[in-house]
């Protein structure tokens, strides 16, 4: 009897035939084995922190909360750390700091699985720096047929170049080798700022520190900037007081009970998303990189995220904007605006193109379909690129051509997972089935 699942919105769920928890490679590899015998499939399960049914299946679910360890160190000056692909970034971030070392950079929250970021290419913001899965030198997967495989910049590189964004249809990772950098500290300044003057210097803002990214309520005049620079300045961390009036009470409690009431008054709406915007205040503070990072999140909502080439951003932000405007349910969250270097990893939303991140919210219970559908059809202009974990209504047609290697990951797959063991619905929309792609 399965045991239902779902993810962090509560917008998706499953209940899958089985669910189990493995605590070695041996155990992972021995449930695949006996599943792909039986013509089942196998998912595994991470943070549960994706908005699409990414990791969701009726077959056998696996969570590998149990594999959550710091296996060793060691690589160029130390600083590379193997890890279990289980362990959640709030343990890795305090694990790493112990050692001295950090994550290059980080997104906005600290719940994922290392594991099921990497699988999404989950990123932060920073003109020169890649997402999660850039800082991935080493891999141990559990294939198809149940075999283990190890890849690293030696050893099968081609594989773990694709492997690294893998959307968790190639197989289950066990282990995860990173190559981290020595612990830094981060001087944080939010401003207030009016959007005019970000979106016209676009290219220069986001590259004026190493972490710039901007939240704009569409229909607002200003927009809320956040610089993060790192520093060898000593931590300089908000009391325990202010972080409980910014994080949890202002960010949280009080946003939340904005959005209520939105959702219960959708005429107020927009009045509600101005006051929203107006309670965006400018703060200044040191502290560890990976504290300055990560907030918590207690106000469900659902987002979708696009990847686009840079010199497009202002003008899309402008477009949303106008799309907001005709919209008969106003979101009542800002939208975000990130950037990141381009990479080489066939799967990553930003393989061969520096990109600009344009994402959407609306609060859980709250028509989003017109706005997000709106925005896609935006985003398709600017040859845009979904973010793997969050909403959208694209399928393997409508993506292939946007990744020029495309079919190099359809190739890998069809190696690892011949009979679709890891296939779920969303893969089959996304990727479509293994094998009818493959070339050889
Ligand atoms: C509040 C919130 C804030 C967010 N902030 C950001 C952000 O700042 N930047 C950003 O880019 N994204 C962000 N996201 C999206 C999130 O980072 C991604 O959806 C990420 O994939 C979630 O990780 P997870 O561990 O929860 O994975 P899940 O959602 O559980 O799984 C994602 C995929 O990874 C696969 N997977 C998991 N573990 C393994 C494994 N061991 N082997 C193979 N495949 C595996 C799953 O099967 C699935 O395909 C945010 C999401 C939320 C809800």
């Amino acid at each position: 009897m399965g045991v239902s699942t779902k993810n962090w919105a509560g917008n998706q769920r499953c209940l899958p035939q089985g669910v189990h928890t493995p605590t070695t490679t041996a155990e992972v590899a021995a449930i695949v084995r006996t599943a792909a015998g039986a013509g089942e499939r196998v998912k595994v399960i991470g943070g549960a922190h994706s908005f699409t049914d990414i990791a969701m299946t009726d077959g056998n679910l696996l969570s590998l909360d149990g594999m959550n360890r710091v296996l060793g160190g060691g690589g160029p000056d130390g600083l590379d750390v193997t890890v279990q692909a289980g362990i959640r970034l709030y343990d890795l971030n305090d694990e790493l700091a112990a050692r001295g070392l950090a994550m290059p950079n980080l997104g906005d929250i600290d719940q994922q699985s290392i594991a099921g970021a990497i699988a999404t290419a989950t990123h932060g913001t920073g003109a020169g720096l890649g997402n999660l899965a850039t800082t991935v030198v080493g891999m141990e997967i559990v294939t198809g047929d149940g075999s283990v495989r190890r890849t690293d910049e030696h050893d099968d590189s081609d594989l773990l170049s694709v492997a690294r964004v893998g959307l968790g249809a190639l197989g289950i990772v066990t282990e995860v080798t990173l190559r981290c950098v020595p612990t830094f500290n981060l001087h944080a300044v939010e401003t207030i700022e009016p959007l005019a003057a970000v979106t016209a210097n676009f290219d220069q803002v986001m590259h004026g520190a190493d972490h710039v990214e901007f939240f704009w309520m569409p229909g607002a005049r200003r927009c809320q900037v956040k610089r993060n620079t790192r520093t060898d300045r000593p931590a300089e961390p908000q009391s325990k007081m202010a972080y409980i009036r910014d994080k949890w009470i202002a960010e949280n409690l009080a946003f939340g009970t904005v959005c209520r009431v939105g959702r219960r008054y959708p005429k107020a709406a927009p009045r509600i998303a101005k006051l929203i915007t107006s309670a965006a205040s400018e703060r200044e503070l040191i502290d560890r990189s990976d504290r300055i990072f990560s907030s918590p999140r207690h106000v469900r909502f659902v987002e979708m995220e696009y990847g686009i080439p840079l010199d497009a951003v202002p003008e899309a932000i402008e477009r949303v904007g106008a799309l907001v405007s005709s919209l008969p349910f106003p979101p009542l969250f800002p939208i975000e605006v990130r950037v990141s270097a381009a990479d080489d990893i066939p799967l990553s939303t930003a393989n061969g193109r520096p990109s600009g991140w344009i994402a959407v919210h609306q609060y859980i219970g709250t028509p989003y379909e017109s706005y997000f559908q709106g925005v896609e059809s935006i985003m398709d202009d600017y040859d845009g690129r979904p973010h793997w974990g969050k909403l959208h209504f694209q399928t393997a047609a409508t993506l292939s051509g946007r990744y020029p290697e495309w079919q190099r990951f359809q190739n890998v797959r069809a190696r690892l997972d011949p009979m679709g063991t890891f296939a779920n619905a969303y893969t089959d929309r996304v990727l479509g089935p293994v094998n009818d792609t493959a070339i050889d």
